[in-house]
């Protein structure tokens, strides 16, 4: 391994409550373990139910009394801004924390908190013009659609992007005037408690934002389940997020799901080759597959299959492993001992399912990777597409190839799955790529291209993939409640009732 761990400045590793650092009720704590090392990084407070009361109990006394649901939208938006600056200022040291906490490289941390900057400074200007509209303006008759606050949020985010997840529910929940308890991965928490830091930094009053580390079974389960809790933005597994809409749902809680998803990538015969098989890497090998847009499912056109699998064969070969502060390294390694042994269960089961593992599926021999959780770029040709590897997301460093007849082959393939986050098209036809979003039901569409997304744009998933948008204007929408006002300037009678009889004219 080249290159020393950086040393940024560790957040104080306490819970967030009521606009101070304090540690759990029972003094429980849970060590935060780098992925690259095998080291703890930090002991973090281990919250549980008592500590998510007493939070919730912040935010919603911060809700129903405090400043900030009562701010105006310039003066919320000028908090954000600060936000936004102080990240920009606090970019290396996010950065560093999110790369020892995750595994991931420091270019695509630092690439994290550029965005993450942007998405507070993007719900900065919405709040700004985004306030309601006329419905009816009749006479004296005022018909108005109002953005209300949501309320009390509860925010669960997982680890693969704990910053970045965090930002795009903690920036529209922020301008909408909600007052939250945010509950990161047991796994990652560290940038989300310094997100905390430059919160309360940044002039946010007490008791607006609190974060509680600790296990999703207690800290995440026991938020869902609070009545003083309006709605649950939750970002993670389907399994989980089914558990988290089913408690919502007793109690009739609004709910907001970012689920996962087995995103199809389809290259077809007339398409550029180069830039095709160029992507087809980065759709994949990206924190090492560790995302939930993860292009890990390549449909290829038989009339080019050979030569792309020869193409990324060869560049798939080179990816470099290492340490994310290494300037070498192309790719990372897995979250934990855990996720990597059921990724590569997913390998052995491609291959038990008719697959052939062309490339990788082991454990890098290298003695300098030995401490942390790699697993070497894998590529598996001839997936056959009624498999489960077809259909279930895998969340590893994993390309699986399949040949196609052609479009109406890749889209019946693609639809066989239940989930429907984003899809890939490569070719150079744009009428066969809008042709190609028309049937594919999943809410991002690429064009020759895979994993852009925008501030400005709507993200989220089609089927299983989730309910609900983060980001665009719907990402604030998930944050407020829509009232409708109706103003009269000309009371009258209407001699509705009570004329005892008398025909109204
Ligand atoms: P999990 O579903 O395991 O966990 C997500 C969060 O939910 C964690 O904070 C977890 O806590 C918490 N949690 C666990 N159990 C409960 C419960 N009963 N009630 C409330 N909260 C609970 O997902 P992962 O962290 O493993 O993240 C990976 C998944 O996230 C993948 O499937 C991926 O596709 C999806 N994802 C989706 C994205 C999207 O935009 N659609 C973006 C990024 C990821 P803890 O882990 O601390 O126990």
């Amino acid at each position: 391994m080249h290159g020393r761990p950086p040393e940024p400045m560790f957040p104080t590793p306490e819970l967030f409550v009521d606009g101070a650092f304090v540690p759990s009720a029972d003094g429980a704590r849970r060590s935060v373990v780098c992925p690259t090392t095998g080291r703890t990084l930090a002991e973090v407070a281990e919250g549980g139910a008592a500590d998510a009361d007493r939070a919730v109990r912040a935010a919603r006394t911060a809700f129903d009394h405090g400043p900030w649901p009562r701010a105006t939208p310039r003066e919320r938006a000028a908090l954000l801004e600060r936000v936004a600056d102080l990240l920009e200022r606090d970019r290396e040291r996010f950065a560093a924390l999110e790369t020892l906490d995750t595994g991931k490289t420091l270019g695509e941390s630092r690439d994290d908190v550029t965005q993450v900057a942007d998405v507070f400074r993007y719900f900065a200007a919405l709040i700004r013009v985004d306030g309601g509209h006329v419905n009816r303006a009749e006479g004296a008759v005022l018909s108005l659609t109002l953005a209300r606050p949501a309320g009390v949020v509860a925010l669960i985010t997982p680890w693969n992007y704990p910053l970045l997840q965090a930002s795009w529910k903690v920036a529209p929940a922020l301008a909408a005037g909600c007052t939250f308890v945010l509950k990161p991965s047991e796994l990652t928490p560290l940038t989300t408690l310094a997100l905390a830091e430059t919160l309360a930094e940044a002039g946010l009053p007490s008791g607006v934002a609190n974060v509680v580390t600790g296990a999703g079974t207690s800290v995440g389960a026991a938020l869902v389940e609070d009545p003083r809790v309006e709605m649950v933005s939750f970002t993670g597994g389907l399994a989980t997020g089914r558990r988290v809409a089913q408690a919502a749902a007793q109690r009739a809680a609004k709910v907001a799901l970012e689920l996962g998803g087995k995103n199809p990538n389809i290259v077809l015969a007339d398409a550029d080759l180069d830039a095709a098989a160029d992507h087809a890497l980065e759709a994949v090998f990206f924190h090492a597959g560790q995302v939930c847009s993860a292009g890990s499912r390549l449909l290829v056109a038989d009339e080019v299959h050979d030569e792309l699998v020869e193409r990324i064969a060869g560049r798939v070969a080179a990816i470099r492993l290492g340490a994310g502060w290494d300037p070498a390294t192309e790719m990372g390694p897995l979250i934990s001992a855990e996720h990597r042994a059921k990724v590569e269960g997913y390998v052995r089961l491609a291959q038990e399912e008719g697959a052939e593992l062309r490339l990788g599926g082991r454990r890098p021999a290298d003695p300098g990777l030995g401490d942390g959780w790699y697993l070497e770029p894998t590529l598996l040709l001839g997936l056959p597409p009624d498999g489960r590897v077809a259909r279930e997301e895998v969340f590893g460093p994993v390309l699986t190839v399949e040949r196609v007849r052609d479009l109406d082959d890749a889209l019946a393939r693609a639809d066989a799955t239940d989930t429907g986050l984003a899809a890939g098209v490569w070719t150079r036809e744009l009428a066969t790529a809008l042709a190609a979003a028309e049937r594919l039901r999943f809410g991002t569409v690429w064009w020759n291209d895979f994993h852009p997304y925008f501030p400005e744009a709507p993200w989220g998933g089609f089927k299983t993939s989730g309910v609900g948008r983060e980001l665009g204007r719907a990402g604030l929408r998930e944050f407020q409640e829509e009232q409708h006002l109706y103003l009269n300037g000309r009371p009258g009678r209407s001699d509705a009732f009570g004329r005892g009889g008398a025909r109204r004219g």
